[in-house]
């Protein structure tokens, strides 16, 4: 199926509560808003709360359902932290609908040979241990779901090493690997895992990436939302441990 076609039903996320990390700008900012407007409540999680401030007020004035706003610098979180955001979304919302691991650095694009340890320490905090350990601890709360899907952000680079993309590649192709083990490993009837490639889009970690690249070339995020909106939703209930290509 091409994703681009698919026709997600108006209310398709009705009553759902969706975590979206990195929900303050590019795709995860995309995602948010088109997941409010299909019905879900959505924690709109971040390490810059003026953004998500923004993005909440957005969403309210489309008359969407009232998002939540979940800030935690994922680079430093401690076990402390996850508990208190575990327990938050405990109090406020008894489980959990859905988790969009988005949030991502891209660190250097540099061989590895030049590569710097601190950037790489960082760049696996915040794309490969962040994502394992949140889910790893809202697991409770997935599982008194109905129909939970957690979908981590993958990319080109994360389905075979390419020079000079260092720790961002090694990261991508981990989480595609945590992805599965989580899906191989659930027990829970109503609960699947898959990760989306969202291909070059239109944001600012791409322009980094290539900073000669005409971004009007690109996908903008709101372009891609398709995908992203079938792997949260039912539609693609039948899909588990799989990674899917956005634009292709
Ligand atoms: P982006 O525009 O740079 O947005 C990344 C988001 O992650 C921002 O909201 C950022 O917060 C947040 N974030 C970064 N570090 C964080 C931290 N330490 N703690 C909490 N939040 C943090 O990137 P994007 O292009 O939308 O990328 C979204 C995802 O898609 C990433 O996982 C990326 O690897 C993947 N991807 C993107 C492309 C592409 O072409 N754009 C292609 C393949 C894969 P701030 O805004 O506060 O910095």
């Amino acid at each position: 199926m091409k994703y681009s076609e698919y026709k997600p039903r108006p209310d398709l996320l009705k009553d759902r509560i969706i975590l979206v990390t990195g929900a303050g700008d590019g795709i995860g900012r995309a995602a948010a808003l088109s997941y409010a407007l299909h019905g879900a409540t959505v924690v709109l999680h971040g390490r810059t709360l003026n953004k998500l401030e923004v993005i909440y007020d957005e969403i309210e004035s489309l008359g969407a359902p009232q998002p939540a706003i979940l800030p935690l610098q994922l680079s430093s979180a401690s076990p402390r932290d996850y508990e208190l955001l575990v327990d938050t979304l405990d109090k406020q919302f008894g489980r959990l609908d859905g988790i969009l691991h988005n949030a991502g650095i891209l660190g250097e694009r540099t061989e590895l040979e030049n590569y710097p340890a601190d950037i790489w320490d960082d760049v696996m905090a915040v794309n490969l241990r962040a994502p394992f350990v949140l889910t790893q601890e809202l697991l409770p709360l997935l599982k008194k779901s109905e129909s939970a899907s957690v979908v981590f952000a993958s990319s080109g680079v994360g389905r075979e090493t390419r020079e000079r993309w260092g720790a961002y590649s090694v990261s991508k192709i981990a989480i595609e690997a945590v992805s599965e083990l989580f899906a191989k490993e659930n027990t829970h009837p109503n609960l699947r895992f898959n990760c989306i490639n969202p291909g070059a889009t239109r944001t600012a970690m791409r322009a980094k990436a290539f900073p000669d690249e005409d971004p009007k070339t690109l996908a903008t995020p709101e372009m891609i939302m398709p995908a992203y909106l079938y792997l949260m939703g039912d539609d693609s209930l039948a899909l588990n441990g799989q990674s899917i290509d956005d634009q292709d």
